[in-house]
C-alpha cells in the first residue's frame, strides 16, 4: 500500500531491530539510528513468551534463537521459608506451550544480521535529541546537531526513556520511576531447572534465577535504587551470605560473578503516554509503554508492536496505518501496563503488608482454577484485556 517509504527508526533494540527486518523486507528504505557507539544488547536475559515466539517465527528467526535458549515450562516462586507461592505452567495456557529463557545477545545478533541482510542501513553513535516536521518530511537531529532524513515516517523505538516520546508528549507527566530495580548478571549452573525460580522475603527482597541456555542462568537481586551504594560498601562476601540465606542454589552463580563489577543495576520506569503517533511519527516497544519487568512481557510486546505496525503499513496509507496500529495495540499494552503497575509493589516495595498479602493471596488464587488460568494466560502473553484473549 505504501510504496518504498523513507523510514527512520530511532533505537536499535528489540522493537527497532524487528521493525527494521519487516520494513526493509517490505521494500522500504530503512535507516536505524542508535545512540550506542557499538551495536550490542544491554542486560542478561529475558523470557520469550508464546506471544513473542509467534512473531520471531514470522521473522524466520525462532528456530535459531530457540536452539540457543532454555525451554521454560514453569514460573515458580517461594518465600524465604520455602513455602511455595506460585507454580504457573505454560502447558495449562495451551497444549505444548512453553517460554524460552533467552540471552539478549542471541536475539540481538539474529536481528542485527537479518536487518543488514534485508538492506537496513545502521548509523551508530547517533543519540536522538529532537525531531522537526518539514514539508519534505521529518528531520531527526542528534545531540551533536547532526541531521538525518528527511523521512516519510519516523518510528521511536528508543526504549523506556524515549526522547521521541517526550517530543510527542511535551511536558509529559505520565512517567514514573520506580524506587526499586535489580542487580543483574549471568553465570553457569550444572543443572539449571526448566523454571524461572524466584524467592521473596516480604516485599523487600526478591531473588531470581532464569535459565537462558547453554548452561547459563540470569541472576537478579531486587533492591531499592538508593541501596546499591550501601550494598557495595558492605562488600561482596556479605552479599554472598545474603544470597546464600535466601537461595543456596544461586551461590555458584554469585561465586562465578566474583564481584559487583560483573553485576549491572537496572532501574524500572513506568510510562503509558497519551499520544503514540502523529501523522508521520509513531512509537513502538518500551517507548510506547514502559513497565516494570515483573510480568516478563516488555520484549514480547515490542515484537508484537513491530509486527502490527509493519502489517498496517502494508495495508493502509500512511496516516491511517498509524491510527490502525495504535488502535489495535492499545488494549493489550494498557492491560499489561495496569497489571504491572498494580502488581509490582507486591513484589518490590517497602510495605510489609503487601508482602504478607501476597504470601496469603497468591497460593489461594492459584488454588482457584479460573484465577490460575487467567494468570497463566497473562504471563504467556495470550490475554489482551481483563476479559479478552489474543
Ligand atoms: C532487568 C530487566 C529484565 C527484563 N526482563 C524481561 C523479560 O523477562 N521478558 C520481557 O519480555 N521483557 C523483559 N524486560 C523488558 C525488555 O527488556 C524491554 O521491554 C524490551 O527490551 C523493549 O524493547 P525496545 O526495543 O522497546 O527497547 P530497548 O530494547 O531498550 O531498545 C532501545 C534502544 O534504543 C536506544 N536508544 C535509547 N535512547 C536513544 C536515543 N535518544 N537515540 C538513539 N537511540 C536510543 C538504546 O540504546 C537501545 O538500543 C526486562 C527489562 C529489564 C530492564
Amino acid at each position: 500500500m505504501n510504496e518504498s517509504l523513507r523510514i527512520g527508526i530511532c533505537g536499535f533494540g528489540v522493537a527497532g531491530g524487528a521493525l527494521a527486518v519487516l520494513l526493509a523486507r517490505a521494500g522500504h528504505r530503512v535507516t536505524l539510528l542508535e545512540r550506542a557507539p557499538k551495536v550490542g544488547p544491554v542486560g542478561a536475559g529475558f523470557l520469550l513468551q508464546p506471544s513473542g515466539q509467534k512473531i520471531l517465527a514470522q521473522l524466520g528467526l525462532f528456530d535459531a534463537v530457540a536452539q540457543r535458549s532454555a525451554r521454560i515450562e514453569r514460573l515458580e516462586a517461594f518465600t524465604e521459608t520455602g513455602r511455595q507461592l506460585t507454580d504457573l505452567r505454560y502447558d495449562h495456557a495451551g497444549s505444548g506451550l512453553c517460554a524460552y529463557g533467552v540471552q539478549r545477545g542471541v536475539l540481538f545478533s539474529a536481528l542485527h544480521e537479518t536487518a543488514l541482510l534485508a538492506g537496513t542501513s545502521v548509523t551508530l553513535a547517533a543519540e536522538i535529541a529532537e525531531l522537526d516536521e518539514t514539508p519534505e518530511g521529518v528531520l531527526v537531529r542528534d545531540v551533536t546537531g547532526r541531521n538525518f532524513g528527511p523521512f516519510d515516517l519516523v518510528v521511536g523505538t528508543d526504549g523506556s526513556r524515549s526522547r521521541v516520546r517526550e517530543w510527542l508528549n511535551p511536558g509529559n507527566g505520565r512517567r514514573r520511576e520506580y524506587t526499586h530495580g535489580a542487580l543483574w548478571g549471568s553465570g553457569h549452573l550444572d543443572s539449571p531447572h526448566d523454571a524461572l525460580h524466584q524467592v521473596a522475603r516480604s516485599a523487600r527482597q526478591l531473588l531470581g534465577l532464569l535459565p537462558i541456555g547453554e548452561g547459563r542462568v540470569a541472576f537478579f537481586w531486587g533492591l531499592r535504587r538508593d541501596e546499591v551504594d550501601a550494598l557495595q560498601k558492605r562488600g561482596y562476601e556479605r552479599f554472598r551470605e545474603d544470597v546464600a540465606a535466601l537461595c543456596p542454589r544461586a551461590v555458584p552463580v554469585v561465586d562465578e560473578l566474583g564481584g559487583f563489577e560483573h553485576l549491572s543495576f537496572a532501574g524500572y520506569l513506568h510510562s503509558l503516554p497519551r499520544r503514540v503517533h502523529t501523522g508521520r511519527v509513531v512509537l513502538a516497544g518500551d517507548a510506547a509503554h514502559a513497565m516494570s519487568p515483573h510480568l516478563g512481557q516488555g520484549a514480547n510486546l515490542a515484537l508484537l508492536d513491530a509486527e502490527c505496525l509493519a502489517r498496517h503499513l502494508s495495508q493502509s496509507p500512511l496516516p491511517e496505518a498509524l491510527s490502525r496500529y495504535a488502535a489495535e495495540r492499545r488494549s493489550h499494552s494498557r492491560y499489561l501496563s495496569i497489571l504491572s503497575q498494580v502488581l509490582s509493589p507486591f513484589f518490590q516495595s517497602e510495605s510489609r503488608v503487601l508482602g504478607w498479602g501476597r504470601d496469603i493471596a497468591l497460593p489461594l488464587f492459584c488454588a482457584v482454577p479460573w484465577m490460575r488460568r487467567q494468570m497463566e494466560l497473562s504471563v504467556a502473553g495470550l490475554k489482551e484485556g481483563f476479559f479478552h484473549r489474543l
